[in-house]
C-alpha cells in the first residue's frame, strides 16, 4: 500500500527520471515510512537534552535553507493536523493534568490551528535610493529553548512551534512534567506535519522525563540562543537570569472592572464566560471584579439569576480557603477544575449548572489577591470610578499582564488602560476575545507581558538583520 502512489505515474515518468528525481521519491518514501512505522510517536523525543538540542540543531541547518514556501508547507500541515486531532489532544490534556474541560480545549486547539501567524508574519523593511538598497529582514535565532505550562500544554507547545518554525527555527521544549505525554504527543505530530511536507524530523524535540536539570541543560547550553519561557514568576524569574535573551511570558491576575455606565446585564454574562472558559485555566481569564457600588447589586442579581454563579456564604468560603490554599501556594488539585467540583471539595452539592463561585469580599481576601486559575470570583465593592481603578490596579500585582473593563465611558475606559498598562486591555466583552476568539486580531498562548513583546507572533522569534548594498540596485 505505501507505495501504492509511485504506481503508473511513476512509471511514465521513469524514461526521463534523473538522479535529483530518484532522490526526490526516496525521500518521500523514507518520510512515509517514518510516519506509517511510528503511530505512537516517538518523532523529536530523546532521553538526553543534550541529543534533543543536537537533533534540533541539525534540523535548523535544513529549516534555515528551505523556501518560506517549504516552511509555510510544514506550517500548514501542523494546522491541518491540530484541527483533525483536536478532540484527542483535549481529551489528553484534561485526562492526564486532570484540569480543564473537554469541549473548551478543543475550541482552544481549533484557535490555535486557524489563527496562530504562521511566515506571513515575517516581512521586510525596505529603503531604495540613489545610495542603494537596503532592507531588514527578520532572521531565525537557532535553535530556542521553550519552557511550558501546564494549563495550555499541548495549545503552547503548536502555537509555539507554528510561530518558531515559521521563522526559520526549530524548538526545544522542556514541558510540565505533569503534561509530558500530551506534550510528547503534540511533539510527535509536529515532527509528522514536517516530514509529510518534506522537511526535516526533529523540528520540534523534548526529553522523556523533563526535570529542573533537564531546563538547566537548556538553559546553558551554547547552541539555545533564545529562551522562550511560559508559566508562573519561577520560571520567568528563571530565564530571565540565565544570562541569555529570553521572553518571559508570567502569570497574571486579571481584574474586570464595572463601572455605572456599563451595560450591567450583559457584563455578567461576558465576565462569567470568560471567567470559566475551560475552567479558568487561561492566564488572560477574569480572575476577579472590581464593581462601582450603584451597580454591584445588579451586577451580582444578574450573575446569580441568569448565569448559574453560585453565592459563597462567609462560612464557605472560610472552607475554599482552607481547601484551595496551602501553606506552599496554590493546591493543585484545585486547579482548573469546575465549580461543581471545587463546591463538592467542601461538602457543598449543587446542580449542574452552576459554573462559577461568587461572592463580595475585600481586595485582600485571599481568594481574590490570589492567582487562582479556577471558577471562583470576588467581587470588590469600589466606591466610585477612581476608587475601582485605583482596587484594580492593586489587584493586578504590577504584572502588566491582562485587565477588562465594562463601560460606555471613553474617558474612564482611557483612564484605565493608563492607569493598567496591561498587555492586553479587553473592553466589553469576555476575556478570550483577547485571543481572536470572538474578537478582532491573531492568538497567541504566549503572553510575554514581563519583556514587553506582548502577544507573541512568528516575528517575536526572529533576529532584526540590516542587510546593505551600496550605490547599486536602486532602479527607480
Ligand atoms: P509553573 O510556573 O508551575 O510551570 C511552568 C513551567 O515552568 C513548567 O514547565 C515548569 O516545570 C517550569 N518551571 C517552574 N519553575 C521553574 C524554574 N525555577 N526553573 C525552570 N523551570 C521552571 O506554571 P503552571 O502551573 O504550569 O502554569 C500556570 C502559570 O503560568 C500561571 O501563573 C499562569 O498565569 C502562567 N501562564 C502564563 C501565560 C502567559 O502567556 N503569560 C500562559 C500560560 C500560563
Amino acid at each position: 500500500m505505501l507505495f501504492a502512489g509511485y504506481g503508473r505515474e511513476n512509471r511514465n515518468r521513469s524514461e526521463n527520471m534523473n538522479e535529483q528525481m530518484v532522490n526526490d521519491i526516496v525521500k518521500e518514501v523514507i518520510a512515509k515510512l517514518q510516519i506509517s512505522e511510528s503511530p505512537s510517536g516517538k518523532h523529536g523525543i530523546f532521553t538526553d537534552m543534550n541529543d534533543a538540542i543536537a537533533a534540533a540543531k541539525a534540523a535548523q541547518a535544513v529549516v534555515r535553507n528551505m523556501s518560506m514556501d517549504q516552511r509555510e508547507k510544514i506550517i500548514s500541515n501542523i494546522r491541518r493536523m491540530t484541527k483533525e486531532r483536536a478532540e484527542t489532544l483535549a481529551r489528553m490534556g484534561v485526562q492526564e493534568t486532570g484540569m480543564g474541560n473537554v469541549g473548551h480545549k478543543i475550541l482552544k486547539h481549533i484557535l490555535v490551528a486557524e489563527k496562530t501567524p504562521g511566515t506571513e508574519d515575517i516581512t521586510t523593511t525596505a529603503w531604495s535610493g540613489d545610495r542603494g538598497l537596503t532592507l531588514i529582514e527578520m532572521g531565525p535565532f537557532g535553535v530556542i529553548g521553550a519552557i511550558t505550562p501546564c494549563t495550555n500544554p499541548s495549545e503552547t507547545v503548536l502555537c509555539n512551534s507554528i510561530g518558531m518554525i515559521a521563522a526559520g527555527n526549530t524548538v526545544v521544549f522542556n514541558p510540565h512534567p505533569q503534561a509530558i505525554k500530551t506534550t510528547i504527543y503534540a511533539i510527535n505530530m509536529i515532527n509528522e506535519a514536517s516530514l509529510a511536507a518534506g522537511g526535516p524530523d526533529n523540528v520540534a524535540c523534548t526529553v522523556e522525563n523533563p526535570t529542573l536539570e533537564t531546563s538547566a541543560v537548556m538553559m546553558k547550553h551554547k547552541d539555545i540562543p533564545l529562551l522562550v519561557a511560559t508559566g508562573g514568576p519561577g520560571v520567568v524569574t528563571a530565564v530571565l537570569s540565565s544570562g541569555k535573551r529570553g521572553i518571559g511570558a508570567g502569570a497574571g491576575n486579571p481584574p474586570a472592572l464595572v463601572d455605572e455606565t456599563a451595560d450591567v446585564r450583559k457584563a455578567a454574562g461576558d465576565i462569567v464566560n470568560g471567567c470559566t472558559f475551560d475552567n479558568n485555566l487561561p492566564c488572560i481569564a477574569e480572575k476577579e471584579i472590581v464593581a462601582v457600588s450603584s451597580i454591584m447589586d445588579e451586577l451580582m442579581h444578574y450573575m446569580i439569576t441568569e448565569q448559574g454563579c453560585y453565592l459563597a456564604s462567609k462560612e464557605e468560603q472560610d472552607k475554599l480557603v482552607a481547601t484551595v490554599l496551602t501553606p506552599k501556594g496554590l493546591n493543585r488539585k484545585c486547579v482548573g477544575r469546575d465549580a461543581k467540583t471545587l463546591l463538592g471539595m467542601i461538602g457543598v452539592s449543587v446542580p449542574d449548572n452552576i459554573r462559577c463561585i461568587v461572592f463580595e469580599g475585600e481586595k485582600e481576601h485571599p481568594l481574590i489577591s490570589e492567582e487562582l486559575m479556577m471558577p471562583i470570583l470576588g467581587v470588590v465593592r469600589a466606591k466610585d470610578f477612581d476608587d475601582a481603578v485605583e482596587k484594580a490596579v492593586w489587584l493586578e500585582h504590577g504584572n502588566r499582564h491582562s485587565a477588562h473593563i465594562h463601560s460606555k465611558n471613553i474617558d474612564n475606559i482611557t483612564k484605565y488602560a493608563k492607569a493598567i498598562d496591561t498587555a492586553i486591555l479587553v473592553k466589553n466583552g469576555p476575556s478570550y476575545s483577547a485571543l481572536g476568539f470572538g474578537g478582532e486580531g491573531y492568538c497567541t498562548f504566549t503572553i510575554a507581558s514581563r519583556t514587553g513583546e506582548g502577544l507573541t507572533s512568528a516575528k517575536s522569534f526572529t533576529k532584526s538583520r540590516r542587510c546593505v548594498m551600496t550605490d547599486s540596485l536602486c532602479i527607480r
